[in-house]
């Protein structure tokens, strides 16, 4: 199996098997087993508590912070890694409307990812502040003199539509709001420039196109200018500025580091930091190029074999498209269990989405074209009718 042209294999992945859902869990990197094996039986089992500095475990996060932000175009000391993404968004979102006081209004969209509603209409309620839905066609329509913040997913998880995110940052910006992007869609399929457009905060996924594995540690981003005002609310001892001073006041260390809270996931980071070599020497560019050709080669195949037999709710204009495409069918939930049958591995969003994604480290064009045929006998044979898919599995 190829990777990008001229790339090795970087991916333990059953030869027979088409994965499309490297946006739901990455691939398994070749690596990241023989690491964590090294990590567990030499690292912890026989250094013990000595590996806290004998392996650098306590540098650890800050290391794999530094190999994500070229990923989204930042410093490599400005990113931060060690919780969960529902988590980060909540410590980012509370810093943010720290930074705004007096505005009262946080806005976020209808149709992002539901922690992300979930997490920001909970710290409104905290905070005593206003929730305010936007139009995601119009997401600026909303954000007046009383925004705080504007907080937007890049690429949206249901149809991989991708909002512009200079222009909204900009304009958002210029209306005195914060902006913050949560990048779980984008990270390591669609360059980010985080920098570049000026954005304020961010927070984003390791465990879809990073590949770090099943709940692996999310990252967190706040603009530099913003750190030394920046105040999170889980104020943890390992965010101290010296923590084994064991002092009884809180005070935070200077930079990205005072969004830390507990003891760093060793085991997790670990296996992330591995997994990331498979974008040693890899350009964001070489990456968008296989997405695009992936999804133009899906949507072409899916137009030319199976007319109006779906919608294709992904966006046709490179500039607003993620690296993913969904199909909508009234059958969508026994597509994907049809084509699953088949060894084409995709998933079901609801109520009607069949979504596939197409990681550009390890999907080729030939998974296209498979993905595509084995739909074609789906379709044909209505195979997503059978009875058994008739009730649905608890993770679609
Ligand atoms: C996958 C995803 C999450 C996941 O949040 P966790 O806390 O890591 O479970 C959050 N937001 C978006 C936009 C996502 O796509």
């Amino acid at each position: 199996m190829s990777t990008i042209p001229g790339r090795q294999p970087r991916f333990q992945i059953a030869d027979e098997l088409v994965y499309l859902d490297g946006n739901s869990l990455g691939a398994l990197p070749t690596g990241v087993a023989d690491r964590l094996q090294e990590v567990v039986r030499r690292e912890w089992g026989e250094g013990l508590i000595r590996s806290w500095n004998d392996a650098h475990w306590m540098e650890l996060s800050r290391r794999v912070a530094a190999r994500i932000a070229p990923l989204i175009g930042v410093g490599p000391g400005d990113v931060h890694l060690g919780d969960s993404t529902s988590v980060s968004l909540f410590k980012t979102t509370v810093a943010a409307a720290r930074l705004r006081p007096g505005r009262q209004v946080l806005v976020v969209e209808p149709s992002t990812f539901p922690t992300d509603g979930y997490v920001i209409a909970g710290v409104a309620d905290l905070m005593g502040l206003e929730l305010r839905w936007c139009d995601p066609a119009d997401p600026l329509a909303a954000v007046d003199d009383d925004v705080a913040l504007l907080s937007l997913t890049h690429v949206d998880f249901r149809t991989g539509a991708m909002f512009d995110m200079a222009t909204i940052t900009a304009a958002a910006q210029a209306r005195g709001a914060l902006v913050q992007w949560d990048l779980c869609h984008s990270t390591g399929a669609v360059p980010v420039d985080l920098t570049g457009v000026g954005a304020d905060l961010a927070v984003g996924c390791t465990y879809k196109y990073l590949n770090g594995g099943p709940g692996s540690p999310a990252f967190l981003w706040v603009a530099p200018e913003h750190q030394a005002a920046a105040r999170q609310p889980i104020t943890g001892w390992m965010g101290h500025a010296a923590p084994f001073a064991m002092a009884r006041d809180y005070a935070p260390v200077d930079g990205i580091g005072r969004f830390a809270s507990g003891t760093p996931p060793v085991l997790a980071l670990s296996a992330l930091e591995a997994a990331l070599e498979a974008f040693e020497g890899i350009s964001l560019d070489a990456l968008r190029d296989r997405s695009l050709e992936l999804t133009d080669l899906f949507i072409a195949l899916v137009d030319e074999r199976l007319p109006g037999v779906f919608e294709i709710a992904t966006p046709r204009d490179h500039q607003r498209r993620g690296s993913q495409v969904s199909l909508r069918h009234d059958h969508a939930y026994g597509v994907v269990q049809a084509l699953i049958a088949r060894n084409v591995i995709g998933d079901f969003r609801d109520p009607d989405i069949a979504r596939f994604g197409f990681a550009p480290l390890y999907n080729t064009p030939d998974h296209v074209r498979t993905a595509v045929e084995r739909l074609e006998a789906v379709m044909a044979n209505e195979e997503y009718a059978d009875p058994a898919y008739s009730s649905r599995n608890a993770v679609t």
